[in-house]
C-alpha cells in the first residue's frame, strides 16, 4: 500500500503482515497525503473522508509499536465523538457458504440506495494463512471497486481478543470517516464468531442446506447469537432444498429463549449470484435497526458491549503484562517442569508464579 519504510513514526514491526488495501482509489490517492502526519492530520484527513488517510490510521491501529499504538490511541479518542452513527452488521458462515459472494452482492445493493459501506474482518487464522479471508484479492471484486465501499483485510497478528479490538477500534475510525453502514465478515469456525457478536447490531448467519439432518454440525451456540439466518445458493437445483432447510432452521429457532428484545430470529433464503433475497435481507436488517432503535435495544445492546470490551481489554492487558515480564518468562519453564514431574500441583505452580509477578 502505501512506502513507510522511510519514516519513523509510521514503520511497522518486522513480522507484521500490513493488509493490503483492495479499493484501487487508495492508488489514486497515494502520494497525495504527506508522509508524516501529526494527530490532527489524521483526525481532519478522516473526518474529510480521505480513505488514504482511513488506512494509514488503521495502520497505526494494527501495528504492534507502542507509539504506534499512543498514537492510534489518540486519533480513535478524538474520532469518538464523531462515531456510533451507523448500521454494524456481523456475517459468518462455514468456509464455503458464500461470505464473499453475499457480501459483494449484498454491498452493491447497499451502496446503490445512497449508503456508504465499509468491509471488515476478523480472521483468526490470518496469521497463518496470511488473510484467507478479505486478503484475497480476487475476492469482492466489483465492491471492491466501488467508489462508495471501503474493504480493509482481517488484522493478521496477536490473539484473537487483540485482533479483534482492533478490528473494534477500526469500526470507530471508519465510522468518524462517515461510513453509514459496516460489515464485519468473520469465518464460522471457533471463537471469533462470539467476537463479532460483541460488536456488532445485526448478526447474521450464512447456512448451507445440506443434506440429511439439517441442524447436524450447527453449533447450538451461534445460532442462538443470530438475529437472521440465511440461507445462501437457494437457486437452481438447490432451492427447493434451500427452503426446506429453511422452515427446519425456523422451527428449530423456536426452541430457542425468546431474547430480551423481543427479536424473533428470521430465516430467510436468498442467492447472491442470481440476486435473489437480498433486498428483503437489507429490508429486515434495517426494520430491526429501527425497531430496536426506537425501543432503545440498539442502545442498551452496544453499552453492554462497551462494557464487554472493557474488562475483555482488562483481561487481555493483566495476560499479556504477566507473560512478558522477563522474571516470570524465567520461571514459567521451571514451573512447569515441576508440574510435569508430578513435584508440585498446577495450582500451587501458578500460585507462586502470582506472587512473584505481584511482588
Ligand atoms: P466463502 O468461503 O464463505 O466466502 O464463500 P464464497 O463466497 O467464496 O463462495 C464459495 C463458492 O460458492 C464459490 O464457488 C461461489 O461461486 C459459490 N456461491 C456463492 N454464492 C452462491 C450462490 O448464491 N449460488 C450459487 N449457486 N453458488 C454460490
Amino acid at each position: 500500500m502505501f512506502d513507510d519504510s522511510t519514516e519513523s513514526a509510521s514503520k511497522v514491526n518486522e513480522g507484521i503482515e500490513q493488509p493490503p488495501s483492495l479499493n484501487p482509489a487508495l492508488k489514486r490517492l497515494k502520494g497525495k497525503i504527506k508522509h508524516h502526519l501529526t494527530i490532527d492530520d489524521f483526525f481532519n484527513g478522516i473526518k474529510n473522508k480521505n480513505i488514504a488517510v482511513l488506512s494509514r490510521a488503521i495502520t497505526m491501529i494494527e501495528s504492534a509499536l507502542p507509539e504506534h499504538h499512543q498514537i492510534a490511541q489518540q486519533i480513535i479518542e478524538k474520532c469518538l465523538p464523531y462515531s456510533g452513527k451507523s448500521i454494524r452488521i456481523g456475517i459468518t458462515g462455514v468456509p464455503g457458504v458464500g461470505k464473499s459472494t453475499f457480501i459483494e452482492t449484498f454491498g452493491n445493493y447497499i451502496t446503490s440506495l445512497g449508503r456508504t459501506l465499509a468491509v471488515l474482518a476478523i480472521d483468526p487464522s490470518s496469521e497463518i494463512s496470511h488473510g484467507s479471508i478479505l486478503g484475497d484479492k480476487t475476492r469482492m471484486e466489483t465492491l471492491s471497486v466501488n467508489q462508495n465501499a471501503f474493504i480493509r483485510p482481517s488484522p493478521s497478528s496477536g490473539s484473537l481478543g487483540g485482533v479483534a479490538n482492533k478490528t473494534r477500534e477500526t469500526i470507530i475510525l471508519c465510522e468518524a470517516a462517515g461510513f453509514n453502514t459496516i460489515i464485519i465478515e468473520t469465518v464460522g469456525v471457533g471463537q471469533s464468531e462470539t467476537a463479532v457478536h460483541s460488536m456488532v447490531d445485526f448478526f447474521l448467519l450464512l447456512m448451507l442446506a445440506g443434506a440429511g439432518d439439517e441442524l447436524q454440525g450447527i453449533k447450538r451456540g451461534i445460532m442462538e447469537m443470530a438475529d437472521a439466518i440465511a440461507i445462501t445458493k437457494a437457486d437452481g437445483n438447490n432451492e427447493t432444498k434451500a427452503r426446506q432447510a429453511g422452515i427446519e432452521y425456523q422451527n428449530a429457532l423456536h426452541l430457542f429463549p425468546p431474547a430480551e428484545s423481543g427479536w424473533i430470529p428470521k430465516v430467510v433464503t436468498c442467492s447472491a449470484t442470481q440476486n435473489i433475497g437480498i433486498s428483503q435481507i437489507w429490508n429486515l436488517v434495517k426494520n430491526y435497526f429501527d425497531e430496536m432503535s426506537d425501543k432503545g435495544f440498539v442502545l442498551h445492546r452496544r453499552q453492554l458491549q462497551s462494557k464487554f470490551w472493557m474488562y475483555e481489554t482488562i483481561n487481555e492487558s493483566l495476560k499479556e503484562n504477566f507473560y512478558q515480564k522477563p522474571e516470570i518468562k524465567k520461571e514459567l519453564m521451571f514451573f512447569e517442569e515441576l508440574v510435569l514431574q508430578g513435584k508440585m500441583t498446577p495450582h500451587s505452580a501458578a500460585a507462586n508464579l502470582l506472587k512473584d509477578y505481584l511482588k
